[in-house]
């Protein structure tokens, strides 16, 4: 079968030829589609560290997959012609691996499939453990490779539910459509959050130090997410209508955590979800900031299996009513190996159609 494969520790991306062995008690998946992330191009540019192969030096690369089942086992849950999208992450052996939290894992000892030490998906099939399987109605099949990176904003809602309890949160007529929240980073992840918040009734703000492409503005305007120029915009008079009470990034540079600590109103919820931090935090002032706002800051990454029927479930819901659709601007063969290599202009969710 045709596969994508890296070598781990090298530039570098080609697509090869490779026969998987069957295994015993693993249903047999027929790939149907892949999304591309950044993180697949930085493994390409090997530009992460942790990138290992499953055996031998390479990598079957892809964690972003919808599927359809071809040979289901005794008792199972699945049969054949089910739609399913396979978890990334495998839990190790500590306590909370052990109950299906390996987003929460306690010593790093998970793999993740197309990333650590597991094979992904970008292939024209694989064998999988139907408990790392998640069953996908036929309605949402179209942009159900989205289930994966919309999981990771399930969690972020659920660290978001949990840092609110602090103190009341609600506006006056119990909703939060006084509150406002701002997403850092203008990627799929950082779309995908601020359509989740939107929904979740709260003032929507999307923010990059740059401008946007016109494809991406006219989907933010239509579902109501206001866009804010960091570099050009005015702060404080943006402010005034769109309060930040919420702050989550999804870009993960040091020069917007200090923004937040800046703008955020007090009780406000700083999660942080993007991980390419580079330059230094400002202290001391910071921390009387982060003090006298009663500020809550929250890392969040990954999501476990609950999140995937959650995210599968907001796609049932929302992807209608948010054009969902409009969010992959680019479906490719797998021999577009290219695209690995190089983000169109005008991209949000660049997908590989395999059957
Ligand atoms: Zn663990």
């Amino acid at each position: 079968m045709k596969a994508i494969t890296v070598k781990p520790g090298k530039v570098g991306v080609e697509i090869k030829d490779i026969e998987l062995k069957q295994i015993k008690n693993k249903i047999k998946v027929r790939t149907i589609s892949t999304g591309i992330c950044g993180t697949d191009r930085e493994i390409v540019y090997n530009e992460l560290n942790f990138v290992k192969p499953e055996e031998g030096d390479y990598l079957i690369l892809g964690h972003e997959a919808l599927g359809i089942i071809e040979e289901s086992i005794e008792n199972s849950i699945f049969k054949e012609g089910d739609l399913v999208v396979p978890m990334v992450r495998r839990p190790g052996n500590c306590k909370l691996c052990k109950i299906g939290r390996q987003d929460y894992c306690l010593d790093g000892n998970f793999i993740e499939a197309g990333i650590r030490g597991k094979n992904g998906f970008m292939c024209e099939y694989f064998y999988e453990d139907e408990k790392y399987l998640v069953k996908i109605n036929k309605s949402i099949q179209e942009y159900a490779v989205l289930v994966e990176p919309l999981k990771n904003v399930m969690k972020i809602v659920e660290v978001f539910n949990f840092l609110k309890n602090r103190v009341s949160w609600e506006c006056d007529d119990s909703t939060y459509s006084c509150k406002g929240a701002w997403i850092f980073g203008t990627g799929p992840e950082g779309i995908l959050i601020s359509l989740v918040f939107k929904s979740l009734g709260l003032i929507t703000t999307i923010v990059n130090r740059h401008p946007l492409p016109t494809n991406i503005l006219d989907f933010l305007d239509i579902n109501g997410i206001e866009f804010f120029n960091s570099s050009s915009d005015d702060w404080s008079k943006k402010l005034k209508d769109y309060p930040m009470d919420v702050a989550i990034d999804a870009a993960g540079t040091t020069e917007i955590f200090n923004q937040i600590i800046e703008h955020i109103n007090n009780n406000g919820i700083i999660i942080l979800f993007g991980t390419k931090g580079s330059g230094s935090i400002e202290k001391g002032e910071f921390i009387t900031k982060i003090v006298d706002k009663n500020l809550s800051i929250a890392g969040s990454e990954d999501g476990s299996k609950l999140h995937y029927i959650q995210a599968s479930n907001y796609l049932e819901n929302y992807a209608p009513k948010q054009n969902i659709k409009n969010l992959i601007t680019g479906i490719y063969k797998p021999e577009d190996i290219w695209i690995l290599k190089e983000k169109p202009k005008d991209e949000i969710k660049s997908i590989i159609k395999w059957s």
